[in-house]
């Protein structure tokens, strides 16, 4: 069993020269389950690297407590937590074979030769490397070598796998195909895999749950599709999902028992919806106050497809591009003081500066604290 455990972890880098101390990780708690599959995601500078680090003994913990399958870790040797890394850049040795790379580690311990052998075969099959075993790194592709970096991972039988943007080198389809490998090998190795990337895709597509990490702290924890449809705060709802969230700011009022929304928009006519019963009821604490409304681009749709529409939420837009994307078609329109992002079927056509009505899913709008 190795469940992983962060209690009230804190790093603060500390200052050199002129620099000052940085704090990048701002006392955070994190349970991740036996066999999980947890990612840390969240852009550049937030503090998942550090954090994953301190989890592998490779950076101080500032204050706080790390366990790993119930043993406290703080004062245990890297080697020794039962751990095993996958760095971006590999980190594989360059004068040494894939075989004698693998090996390494295990050389280290002093096993026989007898038992490296077999760990290193077996672990070369799972990842279909076993023609590759002779060959240096800088003879083999970009994909290959990340394959490498895994095995000398999976040959130390570690019950922690931790990644660091293990695929940011990798082109596109590659990276597509590495994440369904590593995917793969979760089911098959039923081992705890702690994964950070910045890409959202890659969190959603590989992770049980997910956290997403801001300035050092954690913002949500939660299943990919949970993380979707309720994010709790602005910034979640902000980053996870492609295109982005549409956010409209602007206040609740009540109105003829109703509650609506309507947009801060000193310019033209401001847009002006009644929120569904369900909103409202959301809604209704913030009445009189400033509020996000959010609606994601799948969400929107033209009002001329949709039948049988409530007249309070639609709102007049002008097509600025149209990015045909196979299966379905971006829209991005402009609604006077607001541009809107709407993914529509790929049938429909639409010309540049071409009018639209936009027609709001009620049920499927969520109201955010200003951020
Ligand atoms: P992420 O992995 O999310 O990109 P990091 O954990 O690498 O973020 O960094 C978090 C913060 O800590 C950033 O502000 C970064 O500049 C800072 N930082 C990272 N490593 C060091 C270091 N060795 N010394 C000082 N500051 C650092």
């Amino acid at each position: 069993m190795a469940e992983v455990s962060l209690k009230d972890l804190v790093k603060i880098y500390p200052a050199s020269g002129k620099t000052p101390p940085v704090g990048a990780v701002k006392r955070i708690n994190l349970d991740i389950k036996d066999r999980e599959f947890m990612v840390l995601v969240g852009p550049s500078g937030c503090g998942k690297s550090t954090t994953l680090r301190m989890i592998a003994g490779l950076e101080e913990i500032t204050e706080g407590e790390i366990s790993i399958g119930k043993r406290v870790v703080n004062d245990i040797q890297p080697k020794n937590r039962d751990i095993a890394m996958v760095f971006q850049n590999y980190a594989l040795y360059p004068h040494m074979t894939v075989f004698e790379n693998m090996a390494f580690g295990l050389k280290l311990q002093k096993k026989p030769k007898e038992e490296i052998n077999k760990r290193v075969m077996a672990a070369a099959e799972i990842l279909g490397i076993e023609s590759l075993l002779e060959r240096k790194p800088k003879a083999m592709s970009g994909g290959q070598r990340q394959r490498v970096a895994v095995g000398r991972a999976i040959v130390r039988n570690p019950k922690v796998f931790l990644f660091d943007e293990p695929l940011s080198n990798l082109d596109a389809k590659m990276r597509v195909s590495m994440r369904t490998e590593i995917s793969k090998l979760h089911a098959r190795l039923g081992a705890t895999m702690i994964y950070v990337t910045h890409d959202q895709v890659e969190a959603m597509t590989m992770g049980d749950r997910i956290c997403v990490m801001k300035d050092g702290d954690i913002m949500q924890v939660a299943e990919p599709l949970q993380l979707y449809n309720s994010p709790e705060n602005m910034f979640v709802a902000g980053f996870i999902g492609s295109p982005p969230m549409n956010f409209l700011h602007g206040t609740l009022t009540k109105e003829d028992g109703s509650v609506w929304f309507t947009e801060e928009n000193p310019g033209s006519a401001p847009i002006k919806i009644k929120l569904s019963d369900n909103l409202a009821a959301k809604g209704i604490t913030h009445v009189g106050n400033k509020v996000v409304f959010g609606i994601r681009p799948e969400d929107i749709a033209d009002a001329n497809t949709v039948t049988d529409i409530d007249p309070t939420v639609r709102s007049k837009a002008k097509v600025e591009v149209s990015e045909p994307m196979g299966a379905e078609t971006f829209l991005y329109l402009d609604s006077g003081a607001h541009s809107f992002i709407a993914k529509v079927h790929s049938g429909d056509k639409y010309e540049i500066t071409q009018n639209v009505e936009l027609y709001f899913n009620m049920e499927k709008v969520h109201l955010f604290d200003p951020e």
